[in-house]
């Protein structure tokens, strides 16, 4: 791309989200170009724990994951690729009575919004999971959930894009954009210059910084999810499993890896680095062996982390702009966004085409920030 081209639509961001938005908006017949400034789904959307689950959302977000839960379904005939997309169920396990009644009040919420679960006894567990589980009190089971291989999804939704015409530009970070009569005028690392009629800020951990170009603040915090895998060992595992407050997430791929996370790691967003920490990575393990005594001694090959934007009340930006027309985030999914990544591709392609979505999302509006008493710096 040379001198000042002109494109419908720009996007700031090659993770999930901005890659099924670019799919998106070009089967809506619109010109896209996505910038990453690395290659496409290298931060979160590609290192995360592959995790694909509505349960134990906040109810503002079940009607977002609810969306994106069938477009799962749909990925070979989406993007030419199931992305190792597996509807396993995601099974919650509770240790006291107190999260078993946490589990129940969630899944009668769920019910009411149309996402069944099974609720599990230890005598149920046992039966459905014979010498799998050892001394839970009991579970939530979500059968519609599962996990898929987050390797493989965004560069599988950018290929999509690209072949439907979307011009994707790696290693090319955007330095700044502004907006006049004309529309946003965005300029890349390597001196591109493009003109846009919208601007999609699906930036991730630094979509602070974009939506601070425009004057509107958003308080992210960056946090890197401490993850590990396991050499492979039999597959005995048909489940993906969270356990209730110790932060343990496990799931085993056919061909008999654990992986598993819990805790955090380091990470530093400027410097684009994030490593996990051994004391971390040592309480998951033990953690694990608790959980799954079957599994104490699958030797760890090799652990990581990404670089995730969370906010305090754990939900994310998505929404229009407070400031600036033809802007919208999608940002901040706080540990959660791998499932809902393409529904976000819709639902921005909605925002920017539409001016609204179907899918409710005024919670998750920047404005509450504004009201929260943070100011743009
Ligand atoms: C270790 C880990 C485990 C997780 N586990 C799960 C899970 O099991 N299930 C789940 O649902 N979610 C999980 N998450 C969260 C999930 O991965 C993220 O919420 C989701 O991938 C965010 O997608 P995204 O497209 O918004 O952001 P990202 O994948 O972060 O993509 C944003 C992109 O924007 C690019 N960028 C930023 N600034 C610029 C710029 N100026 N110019 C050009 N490009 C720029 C970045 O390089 C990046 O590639 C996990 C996250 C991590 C880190």
């Amino acid at each position: 791309m040379t001198g000042s081209d002109k494109v419908d639509v720009a996007i700031i961001g090659g993770g999930t989200a901005g890659c099924a938005a670019a799919l998106e908006l070009r089967r809506r017949g619109l010109s896209v170009a996505l910038f990453e400034r690395r290659t496409v789904g290298s931060q979160a959307s590609g290192v995360n724990y592959g995790g694909v689950r509505q349960q134990g959302r906040d109810p503002a977000e079940l009607p977002l994951s609810r969306r994106s839960r069938p477009i799962w379904d749909r990925l070979p005939a989406l993007v030419g690729h199931d992305c190792e997309f597996m509807a396993t169920g995601h099974l919650k396990l509770a240790y006291t009575p107190e999260q078993m009644a946490e589990l129940e009040a969630w899944s009668a919420m769920a019910a009411e919004q149309g996402v069944e679960t099974r609720l599990m006894g230890a005598n149920a567990l046992a039966e459905a999971y014979p010498g799998l589980i050892t001394n839970a009190y009991g579970g939530s089971l979500c059968p519609t959930d599962g996990q898929a291989n987050p390797r493989l999804v965004a560069p599988a939704f950018a290929r999509a894009a690209r072949r439907a015409g979307a011009a994707i530009h790696e290693h090319e970070a955007v330095t700044g954009a502004t907006r006049d009569a004309a529309g946003f005028r965005i300029e890349t690392e390597r001196g591109t210059r493009i003109l846009a009629q919208s601007l999609i800020n699906v930036a991730g951990a630094w979509a602070d910084h974009v939506a601070r170009w425009f004057g509107e603040f958003a308080p992210i915090q960056v946090l890197a999810p401490n993850m590990l895998v396991s050499e492979p060992v039999p597959y005995r595992l048909p489940v993906n499993i969270g356990v209730c407050g110790a932060g343990l997430y496990v799931r085993q791929i056919p061909r008999g890896n654990l992986i598993f996370g819990g805790g955090k790691g380091w990470a530093d967003r400027e410097a684009i680095r994030a490593r996990p920490l051994v004391e971390v990575s040592c309480q998951a393990s033990a953690q694990l062996a608790r959980t799954l005594p079957w599994a104490a001694n699958a030797a760890v090959i090799r652990s990581w982390t990404g670089i995730e934007g969370y906010f305090d009340d754990d939900i994310p930006v998505i929404g229009l702009s407070e400031t600036t027309p033809g802007l919208v985030h999608a940002f901040g999914f706080s540990g959660h966004g791998f499932q809902l990544g393409p529904a976000i591709g819709e639902i921005v392609s909605e925002l920017v085409v539409e001016g609204k979505t179907t899918t409710p999302i005024d919670a998750f509006s920047i404005r509450r920030f504004a009201r929260a008493g943070h100011q743009a710096a």
